[in-house]
């Protein structure tokens, strides 16, 4: 069975566990487990090949939970065959199932694609107008119930339930002092998920099946939905922040929302929304939440490498060089690694310019060299498990101290007596 190391989350919000499960892998989440990390497809479902090689690459990079698209039939029906293919490559990431507009007669017509996910998304802006709306958000919920699948209720402010708004900014009007629009907005989004979400349980479907979630492209809205959510819902959360752009600004954008969520005890699964430029791997968006989980030491996926900046001191590209390619190294060797040496993704390896921080920062690493600087005597001292080890000097430290690491592994993480 799959498993997540748990690690004690102290003043993390309480929560019902959601098991999300295909096969043998069951991921919880919730109060107690790890925060889960997700990703979401961008082919088109309908095309089983593209699909099920984007969903081996999201699953292998570390996405936890991997979301698709389940827009028309020919997708709907697509859905059971990626999941055998995916079965068949010994990829057993569980497939979320994501409905906007016709999710309850997919969900009705193709019996397959509600077995083969294991969570479905219902955006509940987007499941019908008037009546139809309780009828279609109720139709979906109740496969939910039959199937056995947990449903996170996905409330978007681009896609927010526009009949709820209007009523809301009728009844904002009449207050002696109305508030501004921007605030009934995001009272609208908090509304439409703990309310879709109480209806769900009406309709049956308890709050273990339940996640919510209710996403905002703006950091300081972001925060405040989550902060008001938090306090009026006892489900379990999922955090990002919608249409975080591209590049740089996407990834500290959600690094800033999230954190300060997570930081406060806030939500139980991420994704992290960003844009890849043209050619870029879909697998970026996996590494970026990984790395907030990561920096904010609520979970350890890969070793953590400590490098100064450089400065004035640094008298060449050295340094440089050598931080990226001890970087590369662990990255290569890590799918190994991990394997055959458990704990070694929590290890701390510090690679520094000179000798003002060098010796003291490699110190506290659990494996760690400081390159001399600018007029200083041309010698790499090493320290290890915050002793000194010794130097390393010459052309080759690159390759020399590569061995160190790997044998520092094998003597620290290996079996005993290795
Ligand atoms: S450790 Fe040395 S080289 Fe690195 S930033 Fe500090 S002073 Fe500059």
């Amino acid at each position: 069975m799959a498993q997540i190391a748990t690690i004690s989350l102290p003043g993390r919000r309480v929560t019902p566990t959601v098991h999300v499960k295909w096969g043998n892998t069951d991921i919880a989440m919730g109060s107690g487990h790890p925060i889960v990390v997700q990703s979401m497809a961008n082919t088109p479902t309908a095309d089983v090949e593209q699909t099920v090689a984007q969903v081996l690459e999201l699953a292998r990079a570390g996405s936890e939970l991997v979301r698709l698209t389940v827009n028309t039939p020919e997708a709907a029906k697509a859905v059971a065959v990626i999941r055998d293919r995916l079965d068949q490559a010994g990829c057993s990431v569980p497939l979320i199932g994501d409905f906007h507009y016709n999710g309850h007669k997919l969900l009705r017509d193709v019996p397959e694609c509600a077995r083969a996910l294991s969570k479905y998304r219902i955006n509940p802006g987007n499941v019908g107008k008037g009546d139809a709306k309780d009828e279609h958000f109720c139709q979906m919920v109740e496969v939910a119930i039959r199937e056995d699948k947990p449903v996170r209720i996905g409330v978007n402010w681009g896609s927010l339930d526009q009949e709820l708004f209007a009523r809301m900014m009728d009844e904002n009007a009449k207050r002696p002092v109305p508030l501004p629009p921007s605030d009934v907005l995001r009272e609208a989004l908090v509304e439409s998920a703990v309310a879709s979400a109480k209806r769900a349980m009406d309709v049956g479907l308890p709050a273990e099946k339940i996640v919510l979630s209710a996403k905002v492209s703006g950091v300081p809205d972001l925060v405040h939905v989550y902060e008001e959510l938090a306090r009026r819902s006892r489900c379990c959360l999922h955090l990002g922040l919608t249409e975080a752009g591209m590049g740089m600004k996407g990834m500290v954008s959600s690094a800033a929302a999230l954190s300060i969520l997570l930081n406060e005890g806030i939500g139980d699964t991420i994704r992290v929304s960003l844009t890849p430029k043209p050619g870029e791997s879909r697998a970026e968006e996996v590494r970026v939440a990984q790395q907030i989980l990561q920096s904010l030491e609520l979970r350890s996926f890969t070793p953590e490498v400590t490098a100064c900046p450089g400065c004035g001191r640094t008298s060449s590209d050295l340094f440089q060089r050598l931080a990226k390619s001890i970087e590369e190294f662990i990255c290569e060797q890590m799918p190994v690694w991990k394997s055959e040496f458990p704990g070694v993704e929590r290890m701390k390896v510090a690679v520094m310019g000179c000798v003002v921080n060098g010796p003291g920062e490699s110190a506290h690493a659990d494996i760690g060299i400081s390159l001399p600087g600018s007029g200083e005597n041309p010698v790499a001292p090493v320290y290890m498990d915050g002793k000194h080890w010794g130097t390393l000097k010459g052309q080759d430290i690159d390759t020399e101290f590569k061995k160190l690491l790997t044998d520092y592994v094998r003597r620290t993480y290996g079996p005993k007596g290795e």
